[in-house]
């Protein structure tokens, strides 16, 4: 039996179903489960961990990433395209990547999302040049010690037949069926606890054919996995629904079995009333990505209506190439003053931005083991030291997390594991992993 109690913290937010914040408490964890919530718990034998000026919060979860796309952040002819012409620019380069870039880049990102946090992360792999293979990010995420839910992307209509992605990064449909039933036999784990869920996920709805979107869903209902893709980013993307399939992207999604809980679109920025009381009524997930939104000029996603409508929303930092940065706490942030562009400062608070980036997340990706913290939960545990430069002077820990800093975690758990100490990796060499980037960077470049 192993046990880590962490004591002291200044305030515990439970994300409980009251929502219990507990000022001077602790969490004791017992071989990867929390075994208690409370003040003054007794552990004699425990490995003790100290909070005091810390707030500790479930640990965060990212809902959509394309990890591999670490190696091309900043790419100069990307800086400033939207969404289908930064695509265009990036093809080139995604193409010519093979198993070690996708493994790298993926450590780098699954540290980065680590280090703000993050300790339950998907990801969207849609390409595999050069043998690159799923397994590759499973592995990433295994060394790192993240609970990972990777899905397995796909593309098959290139330029020639009227998509936008260049021939050589597209797949035949068959091979694309075929390779997800190997992921999800492979490696899904569907048990309480599991660290490897694998979801289907076709690109997006103009990277594919309709057959594979519906046959997608087939597969995922009869292997009782989840099914992922980018939805409604921006008017493009609608307009192209419009044009090619005669209808709006939530009634092209119904129509292909792609609505249910089992579901989770990323963006949505683009969905009407209709679509969001759709998604409501059918459970379907949203994984919002405010920073990307932004960087790509998408616009802002409905997401107030859609809480208020009863829609399950998560956070994604989407990938490193559209955001560019890949910090889930400052996503969080984002969420909230994005909001509050448009709808004025009471349309989220801190709080709620919080609950989002945590249970709302775990909710998204179907978990109910995750995103709070209660006893016979999973002990997925952020600390967060508010006595640094970022919070001071704050009259409200939990709302200065949000409201103001840390960025960057001090002790990270998951499982009970730790994956961060006093703000360092200890999973991995992670100086060495960033100069292995480095020099995959300057080969791609050159
Ligand atoms: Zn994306």
């Amino acid at each position: 039996m192993s046990e880590i109690l962490i004591r002291h913290a200044d305030v515990v937010v439970t994300m409980n179903p009251g929502r219990q914040e507990l000022s001077g408490a602790d969490v004791l964890v017992r071989d990867g489960v929390i075994a208690a919530v409370g003040n003054g718990l007794v552990a004699p034998a425990a490995e003790v961990v100290d909070a005091s000026g810390c707030v500790v919060t479930p640990g965060l979860v990212n809902t959509h990433h394309h990890l591999y796309q670490t190696l091309t952040r900043a790419v100069p002819g990307g800086q400033d395209a939207l969404l289908f012409g930064w695509l265009k620019t990036l093809y080139p380069i995604w193409a010519r990547f093979g198993p070690e870039e996708i493994f790298v880049s993926a450590k780098v990102g699954l540290a980065e999302l680590a280090l703000s946090g993050c300790t339950l992360t998907s990801d969207h792999l849609y390409l595999f040049p050069n043998g690159a293979r799923l397994e590759d990010t499973i592995h990433a995420a295994r060394e790192v010690g993240l609970r990972f839910h990777p899905t397995r992307g796909a593309m098959s209509i290139g330029v020639s037949d009227g998509g936008l992605p260049p021939d050589s990064l597209v797949e035949r449909e068959a091979a694309i069926l075929d390779d997800m039933v190997r992921m999800v036999d492979g490696f899904h784990d569907p048990a309480e606890g599991s660290m490897c869920r694998v979801g289907l996920a076709p690109c997006s709805p103009f990277s594919v054919s309709r057959d594979l979107m519906r046959e997608s869903a087939l597969l995922a209902r009869d292997k009782g996995v989840m099914l992922h893709t980018h939805l409604a980013e921006n008017d493009e993307d609608v307009a192209y629904s419009l044009a090619q399939f005669g209808c709006r992207p939530g009634q092209y999604a119904e129509d292909l079995g792609w609505t249910g809980d089992d579901v989770w679109h990323a963006h949505c920025v683009k969905l009407d009333g209709s679509e969001i009381g759709l998604f409501a009524r059918s459970a379907t997930g949203v994984s919002h990505c405010p920073c990307s939104n932004c960087r790509l000029g998408s616009g802002v996603a409905p997401v107030r209506a859609m809480r208020d409508a009863g829609v399950k929303v998560g956070l994604g930092v989407d990938g490193s190439a559209s955001n560019d940065a890949g910090n889930l706490i400052g996503e969080a942030r984002m969420a909230m003053l994005l909001q509050r562009v448009s709808l004025g400062a009471d349309a989220m608070g801190a709080r709620e931005a919080l609950e989002i980036a945590t249970l709302g997340g775990a909710r998204v990706l179907g978990r109910s083991d995750v995103g709070s913290l209660e006893v016979g939960k999973r002990a997925d545990i952020a600390v967060w030291d508010m006595r640094g430069v970022e919070a001071a002077g704050a009259w409200d820990p939990v709302a200065a997390l949000i409201l103001c800093g840390p960025t960057r975690v001090r002790h990270l758990f998951v499982e009970g594991r730790q994956v961060v100490r006093d703000g360092q990796m200890v999973t991995i060499d992670l100086p060495l992993v960033l100069e292995r980037q480095r020099a995959l960077a300057a080969r791609l470049a050159g």
